[in-house]
């Protein structure tokens, strides 16, 4: 077939992440679907990833940016002046968070918001040291990776941070790694990347106790989980316990590139002095993308998407049962669908595609696939998805 001249020019002048990719060639996309220029339509059930929660462009959200369009676009670093998209976003944000987290600093994405995070919490509290977990993910970049507990995508980018040690993800061995040195205890309550592990409730108490004693702050990477994804607007709800830093981002802005990482007004004074503008980035919080922010949350606090994601793991649960399949893990829409064997799993993601169904895998796992709907997807689309990955699993075992 020939190649059209789009596809010619993404494989000649787009830098490739892999050999493989996905490939698809987009004409547009309209809630749980994305159509391509070759006529045929796909349900996107990862929401590409874990973004699209209420699904592509949802008109409050394409109004919103339509609005702040006609008003106006970059016009200073972050910080300086004063933005109504920014504001409101913020101030909407927090009026739904616990009161110690209660200051925005808003970044383009996740990475930037772990980066800050972390570079927060050393500055705060005078430290060095910092504690992750083996499996995590927190972003691509120099610092976010240092804490990324997976060695073979760290060890061709050493020296990374120094002084960060890694535990096994629910375990109580070596808690005590976490001491008076400590800055802080990097985790995702729901590790995503690391296979859609859950955290222990037992054990996530015991990390924010040992964090209290030890004066460390507890950074949440609620980049994936958050926004409903997992059935609560945040994860940690989840576990009636409360992070001193919360880094957002994916699902944040509808749509739009957007991140923050959120903490208390007394942590954050660290960023204002010794020396004043210690941390500053030129386009987080695009008034566009805060204007998406703000429509994007005040859909997702007017519907009942606590039900919707409930409903999401409910059906999941009771669809993806049968040989070939060991568990179905996670918690509301973020959900993975543990598979016998990397073959079985890499043959029903691939068929699933050709039948017009998005999949994906976790990068730290070969015998998962993801399954991440947007929230607003209608019951009947859903069991019709998932029949057809069954389907796709009895054609391969
Ligand atoms: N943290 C987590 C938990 C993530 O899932 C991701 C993205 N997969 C990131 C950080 C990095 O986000 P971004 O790609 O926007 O930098």
């Amino acid at each position: 077939m020939k190649q059209s001249d789009t596809r010619q020019k993404f494989f000649r002048h787009i830098a490739q992440t892999s050999d493989e990719p996905m490939g698809l060639e987009i004409d547009r996309a309209e809630g749980c679907f994305i159509y391509t220029t070759d006529g045929r339509r796909y349900t996107d059930l990862i929401s590409g990833i874990a973004v699209s929660s209420l699904g592509h462009r949802h008109p409050a959200v394409i109004d919103a940016i339509r609005r702040q369009l006609d008003k106006h676009l970059h016009v200073m670093v972050y910080g300086e002046f004063i933005q109504e998209p920014q504001s409101r976003f913020a101030q909407l944000l927090c009026s739904q968070l616990p009161g110690n987290l209660d200051r925005v600093y808003f970044v383009n994405s996740g990475t930037e918001a772990t980066e800050g995070a972390l570079k927060l919490a050393k500055k705060s509290t005078g430290r060095q040291k910092l504690v992750a977990f083996l499996n995590s993910y927190h972003g691509d970049t120099h610092g976010s990776l240092s804490v990324t507990g997976r060695s073979v995508y760290r060890d061709p980018y050493k020296p990374l941070l120094p002084d960060v040690h890694f535990l096994d993800f629910n375990s109580f061995d070596g808690l005590d790694m976490i001491d008076e040195t400590t800055a802080a205890v990097i985790m995702e309550p729901i590790q995503g990347e690391g296979g859609i592990i859950p955290a222990e409730n037992n054990w996530l108490r015991e990390v924010r106790n040992r964090c209290n004693e030890a004066g460390s702050l507890l950074i949440f990477d609620e980049i994936q989980t958050g926004f409903f994804r997992t059935g609560q607007l945040f994860a940690f709800e989840h576990y009636g316990i409360v992070p001193d830093i919360l880094c957002l981002a994916k699902a944040m802005g509808g749509g739009m590139p957007m991140g923050a990482f959120v903490s208390s007004s007394d942590i954050f004074k660290a960023f204002k002095y010794d020396p004043p503008l210690n941390h500053v980035t030129t386009f987080g919080g695009h008034p566009v993308s805060c204007a998406a922010a703000l429509a994007n949350l005040r859909v997702l606090l007017s519907g009942s998407f606590e039900k919707k994601a409930g409903m999401i793991e409910k059906t999941a649960r009771k669809i993806l049962t049968g040989s070939g399949i060991t568990e179905v893990r996670g918690r509301g829409a973020m959900l993975g669908l543990q598979l016998r064997d990397a073959e079985l799993t890499q043959n029903v993601v691939k068929s699933c595609f050709e039948k017009g169904l998005i999949l994906g895998w976790t990068l730290h796992s070969n015998t998962l696939v993801r399954i991440a709907p947007p929230l607003i997807i209608e019951q009947e689309l859903l069991e019709d998805s998932l029949q057809i990955i069954l389907t796709a699993i009895r054609e391969y075992l």
